[in-house]
């Protein structure tokens, strides 16, 4: 392990470093000489050909280095703006930064600086290009009294460093901006030791083919004039790789020692007797897929086990996977346990009680609804019976099941997470009255791809519904631009009147002044019930309505009574009317890809042929045009679910850090899944033991492991 201890060398005893810099750095997580060296530039520029201003195309992002002309604030009525002119010869290119009066004073006539950004048309004066907002760098300024004008041989080292050559380019921090990162990380990449250990087995390095990690810092910092530009850019070059697996390798062997951990705990081994077995087929209430079998027969297997199930069930939506956990939940009945499921709203909790009573009352069970809007008589009294083990199934949401439930014997938890995650926390919530780990089954209907899905839910095992039951229909999406909204109606009028029912979905319940022009549930129902359909019946649901408001609503809507539901993203989840077989998404261009496709698993759920109408109303960005180009081309919610990753990041797919996300320094899981794939397979293996790497290098591995985990993913102890 020689070489690790100065990598861990505190910041603030680095050349360059004084204790307000490394204060700057703790606010970023940079504590060591390592953390230092693992701040990668978020982007490069290739100032060794810089382009001429001449070069410059309208749209293309572009850098370029130039003398400053001169600079001023002007006042325009909406806001100051700062205007500053570069020039190269005789070409001048405009520079503009919106209330930018902080930047006075700071541009010298003559002085060279880096510009980075978008180039346009000038949108001021006559003609000629410009960049809003650029990013900037000056590199000289010629009265010397400038921190960048070279004073010295170190500084003209320094100034040689930033132009010529591909320049990395650090995300400030503070006060400490791009160029103050390039030079301290040089001089740290100097005192850095020239050969540094590496934790990684040298087999799974070999394979892998990394390079070496101090050669790795090197390059990514500062990259060879020869090193393909686009590379770098995509954090493709052999250095940028070699970090990535390296960060990647150590998240993957920390989860799967978590995942062995927890194969130790006890939990509860269910029988499959013959008995158990007749009752899942007196339960079924249809062949189930070929898929559903699967996955049934994955958790039966987790069942039986000794050590407690951890598993989760993704499958589209309308993919079939109540049934399957109807089935893991007569394993537990049939086993004299108890079974909680949750739901994440009141509405799909009563549809899956709805569905519990029709599917598993008949074959004996009793089933109980525990929702907050009973009356607290009655709820208490629901608690009772499921304390004393009367009721074997009790249905309730999350926030309801969470802490408020005692139970005779809790064998089995089923979470419907749908989209939402939130897994992490709520796992610790199980365990009820009892010493023994109940099972838990997660289910969610946004696919994600499998190593990924390993990774965010840590130790959980993943199954797959990757197959629609039978007999649906796939639907027929089109976008339509608001302005024939007229032919929508007419559409619907057709449809409708031919004996099925349709949706009108509105991204808002109410209209308010902050989103003027946004059609809005409650106002477009009176209208639609009023003016547009006033021959048909229609219904309003929206989240603001009490329980059973909306119970009665999907009630009547269920029965046929209704023949249109106006709606507000409330019945995204789980909602389940055969007969509804068109669905109108008013300003679709507001909504989350993966949200549209919740939306429209709601249609297509009986025989007859399905419509998903796409309006539009208002200014549609270049994403929201991905976003319903997505709609229109597939409906597989695999593909759907990865480009919406794609287009909005794993941190807002997920929403932010509830999803127990790891916080990455140089990976991205999305961009680099293929390595994570390596890299979990390379973790796997040297858990197992079916690696070759020796005790000391597992030795290494893991006291790495151990130094960096719990400050690094903050998830889990490593023992
Ligand atoms: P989701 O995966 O979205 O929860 P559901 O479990 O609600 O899907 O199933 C959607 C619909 O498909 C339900 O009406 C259900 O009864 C039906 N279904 C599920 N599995 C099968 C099957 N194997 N054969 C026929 N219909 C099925
Ligand atoms: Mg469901």
């Amino acid at each position: 392990m020689r070489g690790m201890p100065e990598l861990q060398t505190e910041v603030q005893f680095l050349k360059g470093i004084g204790p307000r810099a490394a204060e700057t750095l703790a606010t970023k997580g940079i504590r060591t000489l390592e953390d230092l060296l693992y701040y990668l530039p978020f982007r490069y520029e290739d100032r060794i050909n810089p382009r001429t201003i001449e070069q410059l195309q309208p749209g293309e992002m572009a850098s370029v280095i130039a003398e400053v002309r001169g600079s001023g604030l002007f006042r325009t009525k909406r806001m100051p703006i700062f205007e500053m002119t570069a020039g190269q010869g005789r070409s001048k290119l405009k520079c503009l930064w919106f209330r930018g009066g902080y930047l006075e004073g700071k541009f010298k006539p003559g002085a060279l600086v880096a510009l980075y950004g978008k180039v346009e048309y000038s949108s001021f004066g006559r003609g000629g290009l410009q960049m809003l907002q650029p990013q900037f760098e000056i590199l000289y300024e010629p009265d010397g009294d400038g921190e960048a004008a070279p004073e010295n041989d170190e500084q003209k080292h320094f100034q040689s460093l930033e132009t010529g050559r591909i320049v990395p380019i650090y995300e400030a921090a503070g006060k400490l901006n791009a160029r103050w990162f390039r030079r301290t990380i040089r001089t740290a990449l100097e005192q850095m030791p020239p050969e540094i250990a590496d934790a990684i087995p040298a087999a799974i390095r070999g394979r892998v083919g990394l390079i070496p990690r101090a050669e790795a810092f090197w390059h990514v910092h500062w990259p060879d004039a020869g090193e393909s530009f686009a590379d770098l850019q995509a954090a493709r070059t052999p250095a940028h790789q070699r970090l990535i697996f390296e960060e990647l390798f150590f998240l993957e062997l920390g989860l799967e020692l978590k995942r062995r951990k927890a194969r130790l705990e006890p939990g509860i081994g269910f029988e499959i007797s013959d008995q158990v077995r007749a009752a899942l087929k007196r339960v079924l209430p249809f062949h189930p897929t070929r898929a559903q079998k699967q996955v049934l027969k994955e958790i039966a297997g987790d069942m039986a086990e000794a050590s407690p199930m951890r598993r989760l069930l993704q499958g589209d939506v309308g993919s079939g996977k109540t049934i399957v956990a109807f089935e893991a939940a007569t394993v537990a009945m049939e086993n004299g346990y108890q079974v909680a499921m949750m739901a994440p709203t009141e509405i799909l909790a009563t549809q899956h009680y709805l569905s519990a009573r029709r599917i598993l009352e008949p074959a004996g069970y009793r089933v109980v609804l525990l929702t907050g809007s009973l009356e607290q008589g009655r709820k208490r009294s629901i608690r009772n019976h499921v304390a004393q083990g009367h009721a074997q199934m009790v249905i309730g949401t999350h926030a309801l099941l969470q802490d408020k439930v005692e139970f005779e014997q809790l064998g089995l938890v089923i979470i419907d997470e749908q989209h939402r995650f939130g897994v992490m926390q709520r796992m610790t919530l199980m365990r009820k009255n009892s010493d023994v780990q109940p099972d838990v089954l997660v289910m969610t209907a946004t696919p994600i791809p499998r190593t990924l899905a390993l990774t965010l839910y840590g130790d959980l095992d993943v199954s797959v519904i990757d197959e629609l039951p039978p007999g649906r229909t796939p639907v027929s999406t089109r976008v339509v631009d608001g302005e024939r909204a007229q032919e929508v109606w007419e559409f619907v009028r057709k449809i409708v009147t031919g004996g099925e029912q349709a949706y009108v979905v509105y991204p808002v319940i109410e209209e308010n002044e902050k989103d003027t022009g946004l059609k809005a549930a409650i106002q477009m129902y009176d209208e639609l019930r009023k003016k547009v359909f006033p021959e048909l019946k229609v219904g309003l649901l929206h989240g603001r309505m009490s329980a059973e408001e909306k119970d009665e609503i999907m009630r009547r809507f269920k029965a046929g009574e209704l023949q249109i539901l106006v709606a507000t993203t409330v019945i995204e989840v789980g909602v389940d009317v055969a007969n509804a077989s068109l669905m109108v998404i008013e300003h679709a261009e507001r909504f989350g890809l993966s949200q549209m496709h919740q939306l429209r698993g709601r249609i297509g759920r009986g025989k007859a042929k399905s419509y998903c109408v796409l309006m539009t109303g208002g200014k549609i960005s270049e994403e929201a045009q991905q976003r319903l180009d997505s709609m229109v081309r597939t409906s597989d919610g695999f593909e759907i679910a990865e480009k919406d990753l794609e287009l909005r990041g794993p941190g807002e797919f997920f929403g932010t850090k509830q999803a127990g996300m790891p916080s990455l320094r140089v990976s991205n899981l999305i961009r680099d899944r293929k390595l994570l794939e390596v890299a979990k397979r390379e973790a796997r293996a040297l858990v197992d033991g079916s690696d070759e790497a020796t005790p000391e290098e597992k030795r290494i591995a893991a006291q790495y492991l151990k130094l960096h985990w719990n400050r690094r993913f903050g998830l889990v102890e490593v023992g």
